[in-house]
């Protein structure tokens, strides 16, 4: 090992590096670096089979990695098992006892760790309290909770632990919508209010976008990128990334390397329109990714606008704002504009749509 990587390790906080998870001779997780930072909240998103809980159970000592290693605050715990590893806890929602009450469910870690009956029982107050539950619940039956109170409850159980990591395995994907939604705002309250580092597997990359510090895509068991959830939506890494989050428009197109154009690929023979690569475009071809609210009715006066004519097929009322769906040469174009710009179009006319 290198002095810069001695120093790198006892400097950071949970470094991974260069792992791999074979299951039967296939490989279902590779590697090369992942460092997670003290305090931070950090999701792992990706489709279903991608991995994430396998790179989670292998962060939180549950599975060994057939190859690589694990530094938390410098020390190697690659080959320690998950419940002598007293920085970390793997929340299972699923997991709590259904005998005992909320009060007895929360208070077992304390018991492990032997402090006296007194102190258990202000800790379970102030856990519950914490997670928005009054101290009714301290004498109830998990019987007598909801879904989302079971949830509060098993994650008030994980922080008397007193972790220095949470590791949540898609804790809110049985949930309904807006019991899901309050949740999601809860767990990042509770993350600033604990100051602890959070790391969370969905695979929805919009509940990550809420919650979020840094996000890694995962697919096929490696990650494909990672950074702020605004750079995840705005600088994607490429498609798969960029059709992620929400309906997005991606064009495939070649450079044309004349004034900066790029030609749109499509099944009928192409029109020149005037369509600008981003500027320092060097590649050939590739995909011209276009969110929905950047494409405009209008053209803009004083930036370089793109421009190509589209025939809107139908459109929708979003509350705040209004989807239209439109087709160009057989590639479907969607585009969002707030409720003000509501567009009036014939159903058999071409239109101009522009971009900057
Ligand atoms: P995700 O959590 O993203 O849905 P997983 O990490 O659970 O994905 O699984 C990743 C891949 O590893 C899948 O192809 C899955 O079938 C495989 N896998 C996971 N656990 C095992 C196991 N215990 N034995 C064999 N294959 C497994
Ligand atoms: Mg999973």
């Amino acid at each position: 090992m290198s002095v810069d990587n001695k120093k790198e390790i006892e400097q950071g906080f949970l470094i991974l590096r260069s792992i791999t998870k074979t299951y039967k001779e296939k490989l279902v997780l590779s590697l090369q670096e992942l460092k997670i930072g003290e305090g931070e909240f950090f999701s792992i998103v990706g489709p279903s089979g991608s991995g994430k809980s396998t790179l989670l159970s292998i962060l939180s000592g549950v599975e060994e990695p057939s190859s690589g290693q694990i530094f938390l605050k410098g020390s190697d715990i690659t080959l320690i098992p998950a419940e002598q590893r007293p920085t970390a806890m793997v929340f299972q929602s699923l997991s709590l006892f259904p005998h005992m009450t909320i009060g007895q469910n929360i208070e077992y870690p304390l018991k492990i760790k032997k402090i006296d009956k007194i102190n258990r029982k202000k800790r379970a107050i102030e856990l519950l309290n914490l997670l928005r539950l009054n101290s009714d619940f301290y004498e109830k039956r998990i019987t007598e909770c909801s879904g989302g109170e079971r949830q509060r409850v098993a994650i008030a159980r994980v922080l008397a632990y007193d972790p220095e990591v949470l590791f949540l395995d898609e804790p809110l994907s049985a949930l309904d919508y807006r019991l899901r939604k309050t949740l999601e705002v809860e767990l990042k309250d509770l993350h600033k209010r604990t100051g602890k580092t959070f790391i969370y597997v969905t695979h929805s990359l919009e509940e990550a976008m809420i919650m979020s510090d840094r996000i890694a895509i995962m697919r096929d068991g490696e990650v494909i990128q990672i950074d702020k959830p605004e750079d995840i939506y705005l600088k994607p890494a490429d498609k798969f990334v960029a059709n992620f989050l929400g309906e997005t428009n991606i064009l495939p197109i070649k450079n044309s390397f004349q004034e900066n154009k790029l030609e749109i690929i499509t099944n009928s023979k192409n029109i020149n329109e005037n369509v600008f690569a981003p500027p320092n475009t060097k590649i050939n071809d590739g995909y011209l990714i276009i969110r929905p609210e950047c494409i405009e009715f209008k053209e803009s006066e004083n930036e370089k606008t793109s421009s190509i004519e589209i025939r809107i097929t139908n459109d929708y009322f979003l509350g705040s704002k209004i989807c239209y769906v439109g087709d160009y040469n057989g590639i479907q174009i969607t585009i969002e504009r707030p409720r003000e710009e509501k567009f009036i179009y014939k159903d058999d006319q071409d239109i101009k749509i522009y971009w900057k």
